[in-house]
């Protein structure tokens, strides 16, 4: 037997196997899990995993043959005209073979190619009509499942909870890479809907009809995660008398609306519908990112906006530049916190004292005036003798003042507005979570791919990402 013929074959042999029945193997399947169920039954070290693990086993074969089959036939049915230029394709040939992994394994289709005169390239236009294009050989589902888990969870772990929860086989180096690449396409997706949002784009979002007026609640923060882009160089960077930056900043913004502000039945708070943003391209990304997040939640229709941080100069700045007639409000927790260091250079290391104080400043804060504690504090740097105790105090004096119209805390409370910037602190610490792991670095491009996929998921926009998705139950 040579080559040929064996290979002939082998092609005759995947064709009669493809043009089996999906009714055959579904029949050759029952039969084989009523087996596995009387197994199951008298196999008293069983439990029901056991039979789950087996149920899923035994199905793959007759869910694999489906994809292949419904693969092979959109392929057959895909006209062969060029997916970019739509010009007919010359000097055609058939049945050129290719194998991708999709969610039930590994499929392998035949495809027609043919030669775009205009375009001057080679296509398979199947591989467009089947969302297989530019992939090193994964199903879309497959490209969505590496996305997902790459921005949950360090790649080399996603790699196995793959395999084993799904039996979908994908190495940690093609996992990272399929991953990116759907990152990449993410941060294209983004700018397109960020133009469209800010009416950039000659196909802008239609505003959603207002009933009740509202208030636009936007908060920013900023954490720093480690990253690697200036390894191997750090010998030359000392020489040249600089030090390895290897720290950088993560600049988010959280935006919603105070009327998705609500209590689950455990009474625990809850935001219903809030935007996300989380970028690595400094402030000036944030700035035109969280911009167009928040025109996206109803900026435009907003009976007025509030923004909240923590004292962060650029904070200001970028509210100052972008939401201009936003009101300011420091968070109250951070202010707090100068309270304390007020405390603290007046009782040292006397807690109970330090409490004693304390305690009734940050509720005056809270419950008053904040320009009556600032008073309070001025009071107290009069009587204090010069040195170190009453320099700290005259700094935070000046920190109070600069903040003073930022602390309206009482009219806050009172129309029901957050005080502290609680929502973005939490969702830094979530993403955090995932991104400053032991031992884990991040490269620039790298980074901002995987928050962009992170932020696509948390805003509820995955299915611009993966259409296939659409099923809000299932994001
Ligand atoms: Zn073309």
């Amino acid at each position: 037997m040579n080559a040929t013929y064996s290979l002939i074959e082998k092609r005759v042999r995947h064709r009669s196997e493809a043009s089996e029945s999906l009714a055959v193997t579904a029949a050759r399947l029952a039969d084989s899990l009523e087996k596995d169920v009387c197994d199951f039954l008298v196999a008293s070290d069983q439990n029901l995993g056991d039979m789950e693990v087996q149920i899923e086993r035994q199905s793959r074969e007759l869910l694999r043959a489906a994809a292949e089959k419904a693969a092979q036939k959109k392929a057959d049915l895909t006209p062969p005209v060029c997916p970019v230029c739509q010009q007919p394709l010359s000097r055609r040939t058939s049945d050129h073979r290719r194998s991708f992994e999709c969610k039930f394994g590994t499929i392998t289709i035949g495809r027609g190619r043919g030669y775009c005169k205009r375009c001057r390239k080679w296509r398979f236009p199947a591989d467009i009509a089947l969302g297989l294009a530019e992939t090193a050989g994964y199903s879309p589902r497959v490209q969505e499942m590496a996305a997902l888990l790459a921005s949950k969870m360090p790649v080399s772990e996603a790699s196995a909870v793959l395999e084993h929860l799904t039996g979908v086989k994908l190495p940690r180096a093609t996992l990272d890479r399929e991953a990116r690449r759907q990152g990449e396409r993410a941060r294209e997706v983004r700018r397109q809907e960020d133009e469209r949002a800010s009416g950039a784009s000659p196909k802008p979002v239609q505003p959603e009809l207002v009933l009740e007026p509202y208030q636009m609640i936007i908060q920013m923060d900023a954490w720093n995660i480690r990253e690697r882009d200036d390894w191997g160089k750090t010998r030359a960077l000392r020489q040249g008398g600089q030090e390895p930056e290897r720290w950088h900043w993560v600049y988010t913004g959280t935006c919603f609306r105070l009327d998705h502000r609500g209590k689950t039945a455990g009474g625990r708070p809850i935001i219903s519908e809030r935007g996300f943003v989380a970028t690595r391209q400094g402030i000036d990304g944030l700035r035109e990112q969280l911009h167009a997040e928040a025109l996206r939640r109803g900026l435009g229709q907003a009976a007025g906006v509030l923004v909240i941080g923590d004292g962060a100069v650029w904070i200001w700045r970028l509210a100052d530049d972008r939401f201009k007639d936003a009101r300011q409000r420091l968070d109250y927790y951070h202010a707090v916190q100068h309270l304390a260091v007020v405390g603290r250079a007046l009782f040292g290391e006397d807690k109970a004292k330090f409490q004693g104080w304390l305690r009734p400043s940050a509720r005056q804060l809270k419950n008053q005036s904040a320009i009556k504690v600032v008073h309070q504090l001025e009071e107290i740097l009069v009587a204090l003798p010069a040195g170190a105790s009453a320099e700290t105090v005259q700094k935070e004096v000046n920190y109070f003042h600069e903040h003073q119209d930022r602390m309206d805390y009482r009219a806050g409370r009172r129309r029901g507005e957050p005080i502290g910037s609680g929502a973005i602190e939490s969702t830094c610490r979530q993403a955090q979570c995932r991104f400053k792991r032991p031992g884990q670095y991040w490269s620039r491009q790298g980074d901002e791919s995987l928050l962009c996929l992170e932020t696509f998921w948390r805003n509820r926009r995955w299915h611009l990402l993966f259409p296939h998705s659409a099923d809000p139950s299932k994001n």
